[in-house]
């Protein structure tokens, strides 16, 4: 596979694009070889007074454009992101490590997001409430909420910005998002798709730099309407802290540690496929992955074996090597917390079954995991692991392990393997998330919620739900004179 040149990455002001007023840039690094591949701007403040003038500007505009002409639009830039798939999976790769094939994906699911959302945006319809007065109609009006500031991670650097982006513009917001500095020339390329389009100036925006400057200058300032963030728990509980403070809306997309629940009557080949698939894509970099395996006593052995046997068939590598099926972590960091983990695992008296190793001395490889007989009170049963490592342990009773399930103060995405109809309605009505897949992997669509409950945040990024993320209701009432 050919590997197109890496670019510098600039910031995105009026749908141009320029370097930081200071000339300020980060290193960018390939983490499959440690080593850097290229620059992203830096933004100080004066950039940033430039990109909220601009999605002032770009949000008198947007919401000004007819409801249709905003689909066709969005749908424009989603069919010129089709068009480029490959080569920005291709960049996508090269700064984020996840196997082509993944990357590709991701384009193409943003794609299908955009297209949802922007006909989604036709039909954000208000309503005629009957008056007590029949001289007087009452009407109930859906406006866009204003300009919108966004705060995306590394782990999807398109789609957690599509989720976001889809909404916001569907409803008439404009739309600035600080994407993430370790993964910025994806962010690019998709907010070029909608440049290329037609968007007027201003309508998006993409900055870089401290996220904490950022975070801290662009929530507070008038300009800014609403908020959405994507990322750690404390992140999140900073920021929504400070959006409270200043009265804006916010959705938030936190961490979570999603339970398997593998079930007596479990077909389990089918569950180890599934979960499995889930567990190790994004090398588990993911906050809907698979992490607290709790499976039966009676099936626990074989549902280690095989989960073993799916580890071990991973390839893993560069994700621009053919074949390449677990790529690296994304950052160095990710190394650190596996260290920490599996450490923390064996001394709590976890098995290692297979894995648990850095690979190699270049890059970020870390070897697909499975762990058995790990304890309740093991950090990887605790805290998000957010890395290729299947944890297991084993229960006799569903209540057991639902109770399990429930105990961490995440609520964010579930899985369950049975076959009793009475086991899945006992697991769809007590499990406490936001989302809850039964025999299936996880299978995210635009036309679902998607968000979750508890420490995982609040809101939704898919459905109806996530255009009211975007809305304001104005209720008037005309008198006939
Ligand atoms: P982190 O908590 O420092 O950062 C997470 C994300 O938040 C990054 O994109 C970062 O740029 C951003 N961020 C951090 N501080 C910010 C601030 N003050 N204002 C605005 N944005 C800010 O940690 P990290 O090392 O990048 O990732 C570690 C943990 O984050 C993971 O273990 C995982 O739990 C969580 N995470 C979750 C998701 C998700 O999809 N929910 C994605 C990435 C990371």
């Amino acid at each position: 596979m050919t590997t197109p040149a890496y670019k510098d990455t600039q910031l995105l002001i009026n749908n141009e694009w320029c370097d930081a007023a200071s000339g300020k840039t980060l290193d960018v690094v390939n983490p499959a070889t440690g080593k850097p591949i290229g620059k992203v701007a830096h933004a100080g403040i004066p950039d940033l007074d430039r990109a909220l003038a601009a999605a002032q500007k770009g949000f008198e505009a947007w919401k000004k454009t007819p409801a249709n002409e905003r689909a066709n639009i969005m749908r424009k830039a989603a069919g010129l992101l089709r068009e480029r798939a490959a080569d920005i999976a291709r960049l996508l790769t090269q700064e984020q490590g996840k196997p082509f094939a993944e990357a590709r994906v991701e384009v193409l699911a943003g794609a299908d997001i955009i297209e949802w959302f922007a006909d989604e945006g036709r039909r954000v319809y208000g309503r005629i409430v009957p008056s007590r007065n029949l001289a007087a109609q009452q009407q109930v009006l859906k406006e866009p909420i204003g300009p919108v500031a966004a705060f995306t991670p590394w782990n999807f650097p398109i789609n957690q910005i599509v989720r976001k982006l889809g909404g916001a513009l569907a409803c008439g917001c404009s739309f600035l998002v600080k994407a993430p500095e370790e993964t910025p020339a994806s962010p690019a390329a998709l907010l070029q798709a909608f440049v290329d389009a037609g968007v007027p100036p201003g309508t998006v925006g993409l900055v870089f730099g401290d996220p904490h400057e950022i975070s801290s200058y662009l929530i507070p300032h008038p300009i800014i309407r609403k908020v959405t963030f994507t990322g750690s728990t404390p992140v999140g509980k900073q920021l929504a802290g400070m959006a409270g403070l200043h009265m804006k809306r916010a959705t938030m997309e936190l961490g979570g540690h999603a339970p398997v629940i593998v079930c007596e009557d479990a077909d389990v080949a089918l569950a180890v496929k599934a979960a499995g698939a889930a567990k190790f894509r994004n090398a588990g970099q993911v906050c809907i992955s698979p992490t607290r395996f709790l499976v039966h006593n009676s099936i626990k052995d074989e549902f280690a074996q095989l989960m073993v046997k799916h580890a071990e068939s991973l390839k893993l590598g560069d994700g621009l090597t053919e074949g390449t099926t677990l790529g690296p972590l994304a950052n160095a960091r990710r190394l650190t917390a596996m260290a920490k983990v599996l450490d923390d695992a064996r001394k709590t008296g976890a098995k290692v079954a297979t894995g648990g190793e850095r690979v190699g001395t270049e890059g970020n490889f870390f070897s697909a995991t499975v762990l058995t007989d790990v304890s309740l009170d093991a950090d990887v049963f605790n805290n998000e692991p957010f890395g290729p490592i299947a944890a297991i342990r084993g229960f006799d009773k569903l209540e057991e392990a639902i109770s399990e399930a429930n105990r961490l103060p995440y609520g964010l995405a579930g899985y369950a393997f049975t076959k009793s109809i009475k086991n899945t309605h006992m697991l769809s009505q007590q499990m406490e998330v936001g989302m809850l897949w039964i025999n299936q992997p996880a299978t995210p669509s635009p036309e679902m919620p998607f968000g979750g409950i508890k420490d995982s945040g609040y809101g939704s990024e898919g459905g109806p739900e996530a255009m009211e993320a975007y809305l304001v209701t104005k209720a008037v009432s005309i008198m006939a004179v």
